[in-house]
């Protein structure tokens, strides 16, 4: 599916000699490449807008040589409570096209990037993980494009699976919107991946999450991924609000509840719609339907646009009542919030890094570890 919306390539000098660059271009036959010096011969001109140049992207792909750290921190935000994340900056952008998407507002290439050099990715997974073996690291895919839909040109996960088996205190979380997995469920059972799904009620994927899986495709992905023996995590963020959102979102979570089973989830999380000004016109230039932008908000500490606090705390603590009945003995955590609205949802905040303690207790061999 995603293969046939790649419409060109871009090969930056250097790539082509990795594996993955031969894979890739194999697998999109009669699509015409072109090699560039460097990447930065893509950037958009002056005077180019994202709204100009983001359809586009979407149908492009660069292939490149990842020379920094494939391996970062979740940058977290300040003032608000992080969770200890680690990213794997394996590509940058998605062939989805989510009008919420933040990316839209820091990529400067027109194109969706795969990093090729996946040797180096591997070597530096295992230097990282033999420095600190006690260390527990929870790793993803998903921060900056989506973990599955390059999948069927990259086969880049059918590498991290194995990977990852014999490393008993680290998980890999492969998130995503996509709902195709086939080839990776013969590589289960394996507790140390987690197949993570973003979730929203069927209307707001209809109207806002354009190319994505439905509701019920990746909730039957989901099962599937737990048959095969794989662990699950959902991630209901961006929660965004409109009329008749209680309704929407109380029949999604039930739907959640009946679709996998509550023992096979290792943790669920729920964020506010958020982002920076910038990104309201944005938004509003390549969604002018989407109602999505035009709702009050109010400037947080970090800079970016969030609801009022009283109605994160109302869409919070709903959707809590309901994962508690749908999903029970999941653990629940917010994203990126602040200290005041973690104590009007839960009663406790975690201080300093024991949100993160609290997830790693998730990670096999499931260490036990209290607030
Ligand atoms: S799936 Fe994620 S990365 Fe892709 S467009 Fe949607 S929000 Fe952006």
């Amino acid at each position: 599916m995603t293969t046939r919306r790649i419409r060109r390539i871009f090969l930056e000098a250097g790539a082509e000699d990795y594996e993955m660059t031969r894979r890739i271009l194999a697998r999109l036959p009669g699509v015409p490449v072109e090699v560039i010096p460097h990447r930065d011969a893509l950037k958009a001109r002056d005077g180019e807008t994202p709204a100009g140049w983001i359809p586009e992207a979407k149908s492009t792909l660069l292939l490149a040589v990842q020379k920094g750290p494939f391996w970062r921190p979740c940058p977290g935000t300040k003032d608000y409570i992080c969770c200890g994340y680690q990213v794997l900056q394996v590509g940058l952008n998605c062939p989805l096209d989510c009008s919420y998407c933040v990316l839209q507002g820091y990529l400067n290439l027109p194109a969706i990037t795969i990093f090729v050099n996946l040797e180096d990715l591997l070597g530096e997974l295992a230097a990282g993980l033999d420095a600190d073996p006690l260390k527990v690291w929870r790793l993803g895919t998903g921060e900056f494009g989506d973990s599955l839909a390059l999948d069927d040109l990259t086969g880049l996960n059918e590498v991290l699976i194995p990977f990852f088996s014999p490393q008993p205190r680290a998980v890999l979380e492969i998130k995503s919107k996509w709902h195709r997995l086939e080839p990776l469920l013969s590589l289960g059972p394996n507790p140390q991946v987690i197949f993570a799904w973003s979730l929203n009620p069927p209307e707001l994927i209809r109207a806002e999450e354009r190319g994505a899986a439905s509701l019920t495709a990746r909730l039957e992905a989901a099962g599937r991924a737990a048959a095969a023996g794989f662990r699950l995590a959902f991630h209901f963020d961006p929660l965004i609000y409109f009329p008749g959102w209680e309704d929407a979102y109380r029949r999604t979570v039930e739907q959640l509840g009946a679709a996998v089973p509550a023992a096979a989830v290792a943790w669920i999380s729920l964020g506010g719609l958020r982002f920076l000004p910038f990104m309201r016109q944005l938004l509003q230039q390549r969604f002018p339907a989407s109602p999505i932008a035009a709702f009050e908000m109010v400037r947080a500490l970090d800079g970016k646009l969030r609801y009022f606090k009283d109605l994160r705390i109302e869409m919070y603590g709903r959707m809590r009542e309901w994962l508690k009945a749908a999903v029970p003995g999941a653990f629940l955590y917010l994203c990126m919030e602040s200290p005041r609205v973690w104590q009007a949802v839960f009663g406790c905040q975690p201080r300093g890094e024991e949100l993160g303690r609290l997830l790693d207790a998730r990670v096999p061999p499931f260490i036990k570890e209290g607030l």
